[in-house]
């Protein structure tokens, strides 16, 4: 009986980490796919072409590293090898144009806004943070049905470097902020409630914060915080 408890204990981490893989893995396939499909319709430039093709292989090798991130995240220490300075700004300018093809599809605007002066850092792996970003903004995006505006912004607060993510959709009731980052918490059709687990995992890896601030009709605000270094 003991072993059989384990064994399905077992079969339950390893189906849900399948599970997380296919629901991560679609992110940077769709990506991909949104751009080969621009390369079959539209009309681009060279460096167009050259920059699309540098993103379509840049989310091909993240696709790669996202399995081996969902293994390792079940690792109690981030390998000490990935850990980096990672820069904000740019993280953000990545995020953006990763989540261009799907914003345009659904009618929404991307602003963007950078601190002049001074550099934004945090530490930690970075492409995990960038799992931990897709994750976010995608919801901010499917939170906007009839469209609306996806605002991305860096700055300096008081002792932490912040990311602010924040969408004009259906926001949240308090309670479901409350169940935010359970495993299998979705309110849509085809979710499967494990990108914000995910999420909330690499932020607090990084010893960051996160606070989210919600308006039911009005929207979201999504704010990472972390250490300044
Ligand atoms: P999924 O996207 O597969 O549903 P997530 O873990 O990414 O799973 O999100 C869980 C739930 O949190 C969503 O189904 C949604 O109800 C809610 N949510 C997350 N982000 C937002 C947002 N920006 N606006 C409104 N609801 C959100
Ligand atoms: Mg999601």
């Amino acid at each position: 009986l003991q072993d059989e408890v384990v064994r399905t204990e077992k079969m339950q981490i390893v189906s849900d980490i399948a599970a997380s893989v296919a629901h991560e893995i679609r992110n940077p396939l769709t990506t991909v796919r949104g751009f080969i499909q621009l390369f079959g319709t539209a009309d681009l430039s060279l460096q167009k072409k050259a920059d699309y093709m540098k993103l379509c292989l840049e989310e091909l090798d993240r696709a790669e590293q996202i399995i081996a991130d969902y293994l390792s995240l079940a690792k109690p220490d981030p390998d000490p090898d990935r850990i980096e300075t990672i820069e904000l700004n740019e993280e953000i300018l990545y995020l953006s144009n990763v989540l261009l093809t799907y914003a345009n599809y659904n009618n929404i605007r991307i602003e963007v806004e950078l601190p002049r002066d001074g550099r934004l850092c945090a530490k930690g792996d970075r492409y995990k943070l960038r799992q931990a970003l897709i994750n976010i903004g995608k919801n901010a995006i499917e939170a906007m049905p009839g469209g609306g505006t996806l605002e991305l912004r860096a700055e300096k607060r008081l002792g932490v470097s912040a990311v602010t993510i924040r969408d004009t959709g259906v926001g949240m009731t308090e309670e479901q902020i409350r169940r935010l980052g359970s495993p299998y918490y979705s309110t849509k059709e085809k979710g499967t409630g494990l990108g914000t687990m995910v999420s909330f995992s690499i932020i607090k890896k990084m010893n960051g914060r996160i606070e989210v601030t919600s308006n039911p009709g009005r929207g979201t605000e999504f704010s990472l915080m972390f250490p300044n270094s």
